[in-house]
């Protein structure tokens, strides 16, 4: 039986061992240290222990004791601190706080190990023996006293610490807390129940109480918390992300991406990783040239495939965290988000500032913006002609046959002008019944006929309203200029209007040409 009781203890400590090893490599960033330290400080107790079983003179237990106790002494701190690392909500144990119950597990590890000096920690030690076993039997100081209740202290202050937050934690977490309070009580009791006196021919049941306390903890501890919840957390994000992600290697092959891909890519059986980006993006090749350049960028691209959508496109370099490694580039990472919706968006609202609400052509505003861009750049030098019209006596089909009227003809000559520019004339709605084209590289001569042509086919226009025939006429008013620094196109509409407002005055139905100059 002896021997069991002794190789049950070593196994204790070395799947304690094992446990605490484990879960520092796997505790990236110090998370779960205390635990980690509580499991080793364990193992080392049972380790102790066992040797400790086996002693033969009083001397020899006390070596095996010191051992022991390098494990002993921590255990209640590091249970505290476990226990506050683990419920810990927001505040972990303040360095000052660790330092001081640090200093206390110190000292009781002085006291016991110069107690030969004072007598304080062990007041007496006696050596008996059940069957092959040496039990050491203690007579205690107060040295002892203080480090016992101590650690009764600490137990039961980490024990309300995980029942405070077992009671607050989220429904899925609260059995981990649970496990970890009864982890906590089976500590108490498995230490108490020695120290009263109780275990079985007085064998320490502690380190195997502690065995089951650090299963208890490690399972309490959830997966999440031991296996890298970071890195679980990270790819959850990547895979559910709408925005697509490809990560590219630097011979330009994908080396990973997120399941938004297949927004653009089909889905297929084979995945994409490690082929090059061209063929990846077969059926896009401008991506695929985005993707391969070699310096952060950002674009919009309108997919190939019939389906309008857009992208906002971004390349970006990865470089090591740490600069000293130099800037050298590890790799690249493409992101695209859907901009469709957005796009769709904003070009709605540039037609409402744009257009006219009523013919659909330009308005006064987007006109000078257009006729602006007209004038800068190559033309220098080249002519720019201004046609105005305005409908002769359109009062009078508004009164004759109402405004609903009026509202058709306006849109029909509006679609007749636009029918007959070419696609680099600016045409708008000037205001009410007045309309305004302005005609780059073309001189008086050109103009002037155009606006002839316009006259007569507005002449020619025959609207039929609710079975009435109407007809209408306008006047035309052309001014032409050269294009230059000197160019002002406010005086080249003013002389188009006034030409205009001559066209009326002869008669209307007709086209005048501005003898002013537009160029100061
Ligand atoms: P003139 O030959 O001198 O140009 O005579 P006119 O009647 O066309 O001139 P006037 O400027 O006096 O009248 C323009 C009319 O155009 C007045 C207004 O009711 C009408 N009008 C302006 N905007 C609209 C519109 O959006 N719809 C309709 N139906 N009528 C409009
Ligand atoms: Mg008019
Ligand atoms: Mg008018």
């Amino acid at each position: 039986m002896g021997y069991a009781i002794v190789g049950a203890l070593l196994l204790s400590g070395i799947i304690q061992l094992s446990i605490g090893i484990y879960v520092m490599i796997q505790g990236r960033r110090g998370r779960n240290l205390w635990f980690s330290c509580l499991a080793i400080a364990a193992s080392v107790y049972s380790f102790g222990y066992a040797s400790e079983l086996t002693a033969h003179t009083v001397s020899e237990a006390l070596v095996c004791m010191r051992i022991e106790y390098l494990g002993v002494a921590f255990l209640p701190t590091f249970g505290l601190l476990t226990a506050l690392e683990f419920a810990g909500d927001r505040r972990r144990p303040g360095s000052k706080l660790v330092m001081a119950v640090l200093a206390f597990s110190t000292l009781t590890l002085v006291g016991m190990y110069t107690t030969n000096l004072h007598h304080l920690y062990y007041a007496d030690l006696l050596l008996t023996k059940v069957g092959a076993l040496t039990i050491v039997q203690i007579t205690r100081g107060p040295w002892y006293t203080v480090a016992m209740t101590y650690a009764n202290l600490a137990l039961i202050l980490g024990a309300a610490v995980v029942a405070r937050s077992a009671i607050t934690a989220p429904a899925d977490l609260r059995p981990g807390h649970w496990l970890f309070l009864a982890g906590f009580a089976l500590m108490g009791l498995s230490s108490n129940a020695y120290a009263a006196g109780l275990s079985p021919y007085g064998v320490d049941l502690a380190p195997y109480g502690f065995m089951v306390m650090n299963a208890l903890f490690l399972i309490g501890l959830s997966p999440g918390q031991v296996f890298d919840l970071v890195s679980i957390a990270k790819s959850r994000v990547f895979d559910g992300m709408d925005d697509i992600v490809v990560i590219i290697d630097r011979s330009n092959r994908v080396a990973d991406y997120n399941p938004a891909l297949y927004q653009i890519v089909p889905k297929r059986g084979r995945d994409y990783a490690s082929e090059f980006l061209p063929q990846v993006f077969e059926k896009n090749p401008e991506i695929a040239e985005f993707a391969m350049a070699n310096r952060d960028s950002e674009t919009a691209i309108a997919l190939d495939d019939g389906s309008g959508r857009v992208f906002r496109a971004r390349l970006r370099a990865v470089r090591p965290n740490d600069r000293r490694n130099g800037t050298r580039t590890l790799a690249k990472y493409l992101t695209m988000t859907d901009i469709t919706k957005e796009m769709t968006m904003v070009r709605a609202m540039k037609d409402l500032a744009d257009l006219d609400g009523l013919t659909g052509i330009a308005n006064y505003r987007s006109f000078h913006d257009q006729v602006e861009q007209l004038t800068v750049g190559q033309r220098v030098g080249r002519p720019i002609s201004m046609i105005m019209l305005d409908i002769d006596h359109f009062k009078v089909v508004n009164d004759t046959y109402g405004h609903k009227a009026g509202d058709m003809v306006l849109q029909r000559i509006a679609s007749l002008l636009s029918q007959n520019i070419r696609a680099q004339d600016v045409l708008a709605r000037y205001g009410g019944e007045e309309f305004i084209i302005a005609i780059p590289d073309i001189g008086a001569d050109g103009a002037v006929a155009l606006a002839e042509r316009l006259r007569r086919s507005v002449n020619a226009l025959e609207e039929i309203y609710e079975s009435q025939s109407i007809k209408v006429t306008a006047s035309f008013g052309v001014a032409c200029g050269t294009i230059g620094p000197g160019l002002n196109v406010e005086s080249l509409i003013k002389n188009a209007d006034r030409a205009l407002y001559e066209a009326k005055r002869s008669g209307r139905n007709a086209v005048v040409l501005s003898s002013a100059r537009s160029n100061p």
